[in-house]
């Protein structure tokens, strides 16, 4: 089983890497710089390239790392989209000192300029800065729809993909909370969400699992992750997420409100889960 959760990247890649492995993790997540923006430190050659060795020799599954949260590329203001468009150009650099992972960004909020608008400034901005070099799978993360958020809806998603010209590198993420708080019945009716997300976007274009639960109800359209089985999913719910045919073999990644020990603590109850009931 491919699990990890977010851990703090002020340390490095090898500081991650050991990190997670001592939790038992074989993958995570990490903010490419502080999630409210701003310079990102430069990449130490040594640590990525001592990391991907580590990678092999632990038999990680792939790393995911996150945008900032303040990042809008289809924001109103020029000066907010050209502020996602430098982190991510940079971003998408950096990626490429450990080749052939992950990178999820939300696709922002439109802020009433309507979500076609929001979805040609989204396209349009990869199709700015997505390069046919590059080894990173770009991830589309699926929203709750709260506000004017671009990508509540598997449509959205769709139509950002088939906007992007270099489209091979996209991907999406789907967050458990987040769907669930945007309207897709994943406790009662996994297997009609994922028909569903088949016939729009596609499984194959699935890439990650955010697991987390939720605080709010059902098609709340709110956003706020809980604890692994203290929210509205439960624990059932998640049971069936983790050990479901299409999605068992796929990296799941926590964001759970915990510390690196509650994280552990979750990791060893999902593991002993997925063992206990996959057939
Ligand atoms: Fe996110
Ligand atoms: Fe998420
Ligand atoms: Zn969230």
């Amino acid at each position: 089983m491919l699990i990890g959760c977010h851990l703090s990247s002020s340390g490095g890649f090898m500081a991650m890497g050991k990190q997670a492995s001592s939790i038992d993790a074989n993958v995570f997540q990490f903010f490419t710089r502080n999630p409210r923006g701003g310079a990102a430190k430069e990449i130490d050659p040594k640590d990525a390239s001592d990391f991907c060795d580590y990678m092999k020799e632990h038999q990680f599954g792939k790393i995911l790392a996150h945008a900032p949260y303040t990042l809008n590329p289809c924001g109103k203001e020029a000066r907010v989209r050209d502020f996602a468009r430098l982190v991510m150009e940079d971003d998408f650099r950096r990626m490429e000192y450990v080749p052939h992972q992950l990178y999820n960004f939300h696709p922002g909020s439109h802020v009433g300029q309507g979500v076609e608008e929001g979805i040609r400034l989204i396209s349009g901005l990869l199709n700015e800065l997505l390069f046919p070099e590059m080894t990173t799978t770009v991830l589309l993360e699926t929203m709750s729809g709260k506000g004017s958020e671009v990508g509540g809806k598997f449509e959205e998603l769709r139509e950002i993909i088939d906007r992007t010209t270099l489209s091979d590198k996209l991907g999406v993420c789907l967050d458990t909370c987040h769907v669930h708080d945007a309207g897709y019945d994943i406790v009662n009716d996994l297997d009609g969400v994922l028909d569903e997300f088949d016939r729009v976007v596609g499984l194959s274009r699935l890439k990650a699992i955010h697991l987390n639960d939720s605080m709010n109800p059902f098609a709340s359209h709110k956003d706020r992750h809980e604890k692994i089985g203290a929210g509205s999913l439960g624990l059932e719910a998640i049971t069936r997420i983790i050990c479901h045919p299409k999605l068992k073999d796929l990296p799941f990644y926590l964001e759970t409100p915990q510390d690196v020990a509650g994280y552990g603590e979750e990791i060893a109850v999902l593991r002993r889960l997925q063992r206990e009931n996959l057939p």
